[in-house]
């Protein structure tokens, strides 16, 4: 059952290895690496065939669970019959295909679909689009780009500069010029063990008005958010909360763009996150469970007057002067394909809506607990915030991780925050299971 499993990588000392973690502790983990060799359904394996729970899908994006037969037949055919294919005046047909497909998944209205490569590449493609869509229509005056406090959006340039995680920021400089950052809507005093949607802080969208009354309406471009942030510790929005947004930004002429690079693909029992909130956004940045992350891939979707904005002057013009090499790689369109046809067939996209209510009741058994001092959740997303130990934000947050994975679960944290995000595919006694170690690991904190 463990053939693929390589027992002689464990105990190897990576002390000295070339590979540069991307948001790793480096140093740390080379010391006492914790690796996984092989995957399958909800769990990973490591190189010794110890089994771990997947608690947060991988990245938050291995939604339908791991190596699934279907998507990954379906890359092994698509690379020995086309590996590649330019995407600048070129195609393939998959591409078309795939596009297609997935704008008749998305929110109405949203049916025109940019493809890139990751989360971050999305992001960097929405705010482009933001700013060329103001400037196609003569209103190149709308610069401005307006993030949150707290939020995700990647780590590109764009990305890093409308993010909201001060650790992701501070170490690069000014980064990008013209951008704002609404507060974040995290208020631990009045929705403390909120479940689903907190019920206070609607106002928090008010923020909006303010920075429009400090740098005039006529130079902002667009706003913005996850519709849940989820890297930033899980913070679900408050009921009313995504609706006034909405409604300040179409006051305003300003684009409201949803970074669902997490939220879609079924995480809130619905396609999209937007389709759960029935808050219709301009753009929508995803990426990861589009292709079950089997191949990196990601997707803009736009509404279809801004690509229609873009669709004017001659025709032998380069509308969009942007695409990245890889976009629409025939390896991704094959696997997101593949893909949409397990959510479909397993009714994964709409699944969480049944789980949701007995997830919810096992998160907050968790109340009660040593340091737990909030539980939030939404869909298949719960978070477990713990207090942090004195003088040492997060430390409390890392032991978690580092038990969990010792007693057979992987599971993220954002500072002192857990968060669990399984596959969509995870049954009842699954989660039973995930709970227990986390509820182990909880009793054994310091
Ligand atoms: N946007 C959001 C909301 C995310 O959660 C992430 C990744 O977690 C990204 C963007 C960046 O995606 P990637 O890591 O694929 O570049």
């Amino acid at each position: 059952m463990n053939e693929r499993a390589r027992p002689e990588t464990v105990g190897t000392t990576l002390e000295k290895s070339a590979f540069f973690m991307p948001f790793s502790m480096n140093r740390h983990f080379k010391k006492a690496p914790r690796l996984v060799s092989r995957a399958e359904g909800l769990y990973y394996y490591a190189p010794d065939g110890r089994k771990l729970i997947d608690g947060t899908s991988g990245l938050w994006c291995v939604n339908a669970g791991h190596c699934r037969k279907k998507i990954v037949e379906a890359v092994q055919k698509q690379v020995a019959a086309l590996d590649f294919a330019p995407p600048f005046q070129l195609g393939h047909p998959l591409a078309f295909e795939f596009a297609d497909k997935l704008a008749s998944i998305a929110p109405e209205g949203l049916s025109k679909v940019f493809f890139t490569n990751s989360g971050s590449e999305s992001v960097e493609t929405a705010l482009k689009l933001a700013l060329a869509y103001h400037r196609v229509r003569g209103e190149g005056h709308r610069t401005r780009l307006i993030g949150r406090e707290r939020g995700y959006h990647g780590v590109n340039f764009g990305g890093t500069a409308v993010g909201g995680i001060a650790a992701n920021r501070k170490i690069f400089g000014a980064l990008v010029a013209g951008v704002d950052h609404l507060r974040h809507t995290h208020d631990l005093a009045r929705n403390a063990f909120a479940r689903g949607q907190p019920k206070h802080g609607v106002e928090f969208a008010e923020d909006l008005e303010r920075l429009c009354a400090l740098h005039d309406p006529s130079t902002i471009a667009a706003v913005i958010v996850e519709p849940v942030a989820c890297s930033g510790g899980v913070l679900v929005p408050p009921v009313g909360y995504l609706e006034r947004l909405r409604e300040i930004c179409t006051k305003h002429g300003i684009l409201l763009i949803f970074d669902e690079v997490i939220t879609a693909w079924g995480r809130l029992g619905k396609p999209f996150a937007t389709h759960h909130f029935n808050v219709v956004p301009d753009l929508i940045t995803t990426a990861k469970g589009i292709t079950n992350a089997t191949v990196p891939m990601g997707a803009v979707f736009m509404k279809e007057e801004l690509y229609q904005a873009f669709m004017q002057g001659p025709e032998k013009a380069i509308e969009m002067p942007h695409g990245y090499t890889y976009s629409a790689h025939p390896l991704a369109c094959a696997a997101g394909l593949a893909t949409m046809q397990v959510y479909e067939e397993e009714g994964l996209l709409t699944r969480v809506a049944d789980l949701w209510p007995y997830w919810e009741e096992q998160a907050h058994a968790l109340k009660g607990l040593p340091n737990v001092i909030d539980i939030r959740n939404i869909g298949l997303i719960a978070a477990i915030e713990l207090s942090p130990r004195e003088g040492a934000v997060g430390a409390r947050g890392l032991d978690a991780h580092l038990k969990a994975f010792e007693r057979g679960a992987y599971i993220r944290v954002a500072a002192d925050t857990i968060a669990l995000a399984p596959p969509l595919i995870i049954e009842r006694a699954q989660i039973d299971e995930l709970f227990a170690t986390v509820r182990e690991v909880l009793k054994t904190l310091a």
